[in-house]
């Protein structure tokens, strides 16, 4: 599934829908062979890249419908092939895929409880050895880029070629809008990581509402995503599962056309002028923040010396306190955003402490070398 092995971006611009990109589509779950035969032959109209939907489902509590099992596979595989689309299903077990493969299925994906699990995976990965099928891999359920990477690693020294890895968003402790929230960039750092590697977004699971479809998709393809797996049933409000943000075939249609494709480049003058000359300023900003860092860290090296000699510490909860009101407040007197201001000034104060630190020599360096790694990852 790399860009240019003719496996997954084969699949793109098969259609009308959304000129270059791959686009997945399906219902969460094969509940019947009526269902899914419905399904593929209103998506069938489309100009998708594949057909979708699980056999197995990894269901949160047990009692509520676990997928059809093996049973659906050959209508999956019928009904994909009335309507002409490759399809694709959730493996989670060797057995699955063996299953699979038994049947026809053209393309696999990993899901998000799945990748989590280094056994889980490379069971799977065992089991692919020598069976050179599209596998697209989602990130795991929590995020952790290095796991999501080590999963792909598993495949491609399983000899899986055609790879592509979906961003479904993350588990997280915090309300949110979203089911899974996203975290767009865990994914860009995949993408600079392994360039070569097809991104996709799958809307459907990170928003959980069909409300958030649109503005979901609409960034993913701002981030010049290649393509989006979206969750759609013939009656999506009769779904045994995922019902509140699967959407009908027609409601994905007129999605798919409101949305606008991003290129990384326009090569007319009016764009490449403007942008080179604006680039040109950021990048001095840039370099006035990076002296300013630099200048800042050495006044908190400065200050270590009198800490150390009178036995004060490196972290001072209420001046700590007072820095993140003084500089959200000022910084949204300047349109930027709180949290945004936060974050920035997490790294900064953490940055800072462990300089002091091993300014005074109260940690060796290497102590303090698992902050950068951290951040780093
Ligand atoms: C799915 O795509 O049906 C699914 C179960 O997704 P995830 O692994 O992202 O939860
Ligand atoms: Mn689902």
């Amino acid at each position: 599934m790399s860009k240019s092995d003719g496996g997954l971006h084969r699949l793109q611009g098969r259609g009308a829908c959304l000129q270059g990109k791959i686009v997945l589509a399906g219902p969460c779950s094969v509940e019947s062979e009526q269902q899914i035969m419905d399904a593929a032959l209103q998506l069938g109209k489309l100009g998708l890249s594949a057909l979708r939907a699980g056999i197995w489902k990894p269901r949160t509590r047990p009692g509520s419908f676990q997928g059809v099992g093996e049973a659906a596979l050959p209508w999956l595989k019928a009904a994909g092939k009335a309507a002409k689309l490759p399809v694709a299903c959730e493996v989670a077990q060797p057995a699955h895929v063996d299953a699979c493969l038994a049947h026809g299925i053209d393309i696999l994906w990993i899901g998000a409880r799945t990748t989590v699990n280094p056994f889980s995976v490379q069971a799977l990965a065992d089991r692919l050895r020598g069976v050179d099928l599209p596998v697209m891999v989602k990130n795991p359920v929590n995020p952790d880029l290095e796991l999501w990477l080590g999963a792909i690693e598993r495949l491609r020294r399983a000899g899986v070629t055609k790879i592509a890895a979906v961003h479904r968003g993350f588990s997280t402790a915090r309300q949110t809008i979203y089911r899974n929230e996203p975290i767009w960039r865990i994914p860009l750092e995949l993408r600079r990581r392994l360039p070569e590697v097809p991104l996709i977004c799958d809307p459907s699971h990170m928003g959980g509402t069909r409300e958030l479809l649109k503005p979901i998709s609409q960034e993913a393809l701002d981030l010049l995503y290649d393509g989006l797996m979206i969750e759609a049933h013939p009656r999506p409000e009769k779904a045994q599962s995922d019902a509140g943000q699967q959407i009908t075939p027609a409601r994905l249609r007129s999605l798919l056309a409101s949305l606008v494709p991003k290129k990384e480049n326009a090569l007319v003058r009016d764009y490449t002028s403007h942008i080179a000359a604006l680039r040109k300023e950021v990048d001095g900003l840039d370099h006035q923040l990076l002296d300013c860092l630099s200048r800042r860290m050495e006044i908190v090296r400065q200050m270590s010396h009198y800490k150390e000699k009178y036995g004060v510490s490196s972290f001072q909860p209420h001046r700590w306190s007072d820095i993140v009101k003084d500089r959200t407040r000022y910084g949204a007197a300047r349109a930027l955003d709180q949290d945004f201001v936060l974050e920035i000034f997490d790294h900064i104060h953490e940055e800072a402490i462990r300089q002091q630190e091993q300014e005074a020599d109260v940690i060796p360096p290497e102590a303090t070398d698992h902050k950068r790694h951290r951040r780093a990852r």
